[in-house]
């Protein structure tokens, strides 16, 4: 009996271990996409620098005046939930069509494809 409990302890800690794992390649790889991200962003805005009169200080303000859209000045885009524009329904993130009717997800943004 004690010898069952003991195999069970040490599959369940192999799978723990092995979830930790594969959290650990997600967060990296999610901190390279960042990365990446935030390169393109600030190669963009170096790009808007140079060819426009805008400043640093209207990039803040900017950055602070969308922060504040959704009513929390968190440092957060939060996105708003999505609806469907056939018949009003949430949409799923994870789908591109709706799961009530199938009508297609329609973008109004190109922010809101990123998911
Ligand atoms: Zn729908």
């Amino acid at each position: 009996m004690d010898h069952n409990i003991n195999i069970d302890l040490a599959v369940s800690r192999e799978h723990l271990d092995s979830l930790a794992q594969q959290s650990e390649r997600n967060n990296e790889a999610l901190e390279k996409q960042v990365n990446k991200l935030s390169l393109i962003c600030w190669s963009m805005w170096t790009l808007i620098l140079e060819a426009t009169d805008l400043t640093e200080e209207d990039l803040l303000q900017r950055v602070k005046d969308l922060d504040q859209l959704d009513g929390q000045a968190d440092g957060q885009a939060t996105k708003a939930v999505a609806k469907c524009a056939k018949c009003d329904r949430v949409l799923s993130e994870q789908h591109p069509h709706c799961l009530y009717c199938g009508a297609e997800r329609t973008f109004l943004s190109a922010f809101d494809m990123v998911t």
